[in-house]
């Protein structure tokens, strides 16, 4: 070996012990923090996900709980954002670019739902995503196994938080879920539903909804509670010609209703986002409790005369609900094009129950081949959110 090769040699020595130092370095660190990240959710595992409201125009985030503490961001009335933890008069929230900040707990509202869903992680290292997105980033990953609370759904993703507060997207063909609200027997008032004595037509009440000082925004800030009918044992009716479930129905309409709404600045609380089964009393309280400016539920019909066909909506109190439902069911009728048979008064579990003004719709009947062929076409939804929209739109403009 020449001097020149001994050189080379001590050389290439020094490198791989000062690699094998790095690497022992970075493989140590690794295992910290995953230590620390077990600790950290072992810790966290009893608070549940909640979610908060903005009550006032505008409200300054601070840094930290204190009114003294920095000011890092304004939030505005009607956005919504998940609860980290409260401290005295504060509440830590996590904001949308997945920072933190604290706002005053006298202006927010907390978001009360009963069907925030439980699920467990069946896969071996499940991703969490910033956005519903496979080009999104990866914040966090879960073992098989894992519990998290699912949020809300969107195409094949699931907005979820973790035991230790990680909130994110994940793949919810990854998740087996459960519902965490009791369990009871469905009360058959669909049934009640299929008549079409009793309804009044509603386009002279809904003409009457011109304001002299028309607000651009009516629906900003508004807490709306939209009530998927049936899901999971509860099927509801079944097209007599294609043999689609209403409770599929359902959801699908009041999904893209919530989209609607949500762009016109409303707060939209679903009562289920999956195919589960939920109590009519539980459906209810997610409106009273939320104090809900208004509260639809969402049905298609059923008639064993199959020339039965067109949709209506009913309420309960009329004082409270007629000029509600008399606005929906006109714009929902000139929206889709359906007969409209009107608003009629009808004693649903739902409404009767409820507090807040409320209605229910009936959107078509799945035994009538002219309304099943449009309430199943694709289009549908998107006319029937117009036709939502439009009349709370006119409804707001009303009584505000
Ligand atoms: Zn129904």
């Amino acid at each position: 070996m020449s001097i020149a090769n001994k050189w080379e040699e001590r050389r290439k020595n020094k490198l791989s012990a000062v690699l094998s130092i790095l690497l022992l370095f970075l493989s140590l660190s690794l295992v910290f923090s995953q230590t620390l990240q077990i600790a950290n959710a072992s810790t966290n595992q009893k608070a549940a996900a909640s979610r908060v409201v903005v009550t006032a125009p505008d409200l300054n985030v601070r840094e930290s709980g204190g009114n003294t503490s920095k000011i890092i961001d304004v939030v505005h009335k009607g956005e919504t954002f998940t609860v980290i933890q409260t401290v005295n008069h504060w509440t830590e929230v996590k904001l949308a670019n997945q920072q933190t900040g604290w706002l005053y707990s006298g202006y927010v509202k907390k978001i009360a739902s009963k069907v925030e869903t439980e699920a467990t992680v069946h896969a071996p290292a499940l991703n969490i995503r910033q956005e519903p997105d496979l080009s999104s980033d990866v914040i966090g990953q879960l073992p098989s196994g894992a519990k998290i609370q699912v949020l809300k759904e969107q195409g094949g993703w699931a907005n979820i938080v973790t035991t230790s507060k990680v909130s994110g997207w994940v793949d919810k063909s990854y998740l087996t879920q459960q519902q965490t609200s009791s369990s009871q027997e469905a009360d058959h008032e669909h049934s009640s539903t299929q008549t079409r004595s009793g309804l009044t037509k509603s386009n002279e009440q809904a003409q009457q909804t011109e304001s002299k000082h028309p607000n651009p925004t009516p629906l900003k800030g508004k807490v709306i509670v939209l009530d998927p009918g049936h899901g999971g044992k509860d099927a509801g009716t079944t097209s007599r010609f294609t043999g689609t479930h209403e409770k599929t129905l359902n959801l699908a309409t009041a999904a893209t209703v919530e989209q609607r709404l949500e762009g016109a600045g409303a707060l939209v609380i679903m009562t289920r986002t999956t195919d589960i089964f939920i109590p009519l009393e539980d459906r209810a309280a997610v409106s009273n409790e939320n104090h809900a400016d208004a509260f639809i539920s969402f049905h298609y019909n059923w008639s064993n005369d199959p020339s039965a066909k067109g949709i209506s909506d009913f309420y309960y109190q009329a004082s409270r609900d007629h000029l509600l439902a008399a606005n929906v069911i006109n714009e929902v009728a000139k929206s889709t094009g359906l007969e409209d048979n009107g608003s009629g008064w009808n004693n649903l579990s739902v409404l009767r129950n409820n507090t807040q003004p409320s209605i229910l719709l009936e959107l078509g009947f799945l035994s009538n081949q002219t309304d099943n062929a449009t309430a199943e076409s694709s289009g549908f939804p998107d006319q029937v959110a117009q036709g939502v929209y439009q009349g709370l739109f006119n409804y707001f403009q009303t009584i505000d």
